[in-house]
């Protein structure tokens, strides 16, 4: 079987997962604000816990490509679906990438296997985007790191055993990204969540504020057993953050124009389905043109990723075009269906509270912007 045979048949099967599994439920989880575990589950036995992990660790090995098209068909679905694995494999991803050789026989097969499930705790009560300002420390003390501070808005909070957590080991050196290290937290002594975070959108999976009282953690989960690289992997982890949430952005856009299509050959005004209106015709058009581009766009970041190629500015480019070619996308769909898209009963407001995350999560578009003017500037310098 080819790259692309085996590709299509694994999004194919996601795909009829969707359409079979996850659909019918979704906007009921949403509205109950209930974790999906059974879905979780399932997605589970189908090995997306280990979906980008190689397979002499347990996992499926997938590509860049192959997963990022498989979140764009989870998120056809239901979005929060994704954060469950997203998260859980960027951590696996710094542990495969910039772990020790120890790190990655002890810590791999287990989360291959979604015995362990993970979290990426970066944000903190006081800062996100200025990632050097946080203020959680580590001091050594014998054998061990002992963590104490907050993290805020931690996705997998309540469901998830580790933690690939960013703090400062030597909060007194500049810059201060020299200071900071990543540590794998796990729940135990000293480590409290907070209550489940009520949100507009992302709602059914757990988001939460992570208290670290003095938690001890052995000095081998220091990831690749040196002080002062967090920062660095974290950062090269958040890459492939961006690339998925570009597919996820892509995946509820192409739920909200598929709705929208429907809508708009079903209802009728004026004597005709209001698809035949000029107006909703442009719309619909605008909407699927962005939805190729978004998708072209991550695409092209996830294959230089495939081959192992900087992608910073690419996945900038994916992820800020995609999440504002969403909630355009969203708020269109829901103009299509009038008082209806309102409503509760059609999925397009689930659509539209969804896509503002993808505004703001793996960094805000602001901070896009930054990254990618950086990048020019130095490829175009004069
Ligand atoms: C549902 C949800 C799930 C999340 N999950 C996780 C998770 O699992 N792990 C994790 O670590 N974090 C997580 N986050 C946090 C998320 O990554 C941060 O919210 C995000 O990075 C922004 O940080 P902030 O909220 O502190 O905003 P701030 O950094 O305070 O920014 C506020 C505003 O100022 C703008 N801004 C900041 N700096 C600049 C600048 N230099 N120039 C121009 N504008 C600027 C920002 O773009 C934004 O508009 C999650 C957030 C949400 C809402």
């Amino acid at each position: 079987m080819t790259v692309v045979e085996s590709r299509d048949e694994i999004v194919g099967a996601v795909r009829d997962f969707v359409e079979r599994e996850v659909k019918p439920v979704a906007s009921r989880y949403d509205h109950d604000d209930v974790y999906p575990a059974e879905l979780v589950d399932q997605l589970g036995e189908m090995g997306f816990f280990g979906a980008t992990i190689p397979e002499s660790y347990g996992g499926m090995g997938l590509d860049f490509v192959t997963y990022a098209m498989c979140i764009e068909e989870l998120c056809r679905g239901f979005m929060s679906l994704s954060g469950v694995f997203n998260t859980h494999l960027i951590g696996a991803y710094i542990v495969r990438v910039h772990g020790t050789d120890d790190q990655r026989e002890r810590w791999l097969p287990r989360l291959a296997s979604g015995e362990m499930r993970c979290g990426l705790a970066l944000t903190e009560p006081n800062c996100g985007s200025d990632l050097q300002a946080i203020r959680t420390t580590a001091r050594r003390v014998d054998d061990e790191w002992v963590v104490r501070g907050n993290k805020m808005f931690i996705t997998n909070g309540e469901h998830g055993s580790v933690f690939a957590t960013i703090v400062k080991t030597n909060p007194d050196i500049e810059p201060s990204h020299r200071g900071m290290s990543c540590l794998l937290v796990q729940k135990g002594e000293g480590f409290e969540i907070s209550k489940h975070i009520d949100k507009l959108g992302y709602r059914a999976i757990d988001t939460n504020e992570l208290i670290f009282n003095d938690v001890r953690v052995p000095s081998n989960d220091l990831v690749g057993g040196e002080e002062g690289h967090g920062f660095a992997q974290v950062m090269d982890g958040l890459e492939t953050g961006r690339v998925n949430i570009a597919a996820r952005a892509v995946g509820v856009a192409q739920a909200a124009f598929e709705a929208a299509v429907r809508y708009a050959q079903e209802r009728t005004t004026f004597g005709k389905p209001i698809a035949e209106h000029q107006a909703i015709q442009f719309m619909l058009a605008e909407m699927a043109t962005k939805i190729e581009a978004g998708r072209l766009l991550y695409l092209r970041a996830a294959e230089l990723k495939n081959a192992g190629e900087r992608a910073d500015l690419e996945a900038g480019m994916a992820k800020l075009f995609a999440s504002e070619m969403c909630r355009e996308v969203a708020v269109a769909a829901l103009r299509i269906h009038g008082g209806y898209g309102y409503s509760t009963e059609f999925p397009v407001e689930r659509y539209y509270r969804d896509a503002p995350l993808m505004i703001i999560g793996e960094g805000t578009n602001e901070i896009q912007r930054l990254v990618i003017a950086r990048r020019l500037l130095e490829r175009y310098s004069v």
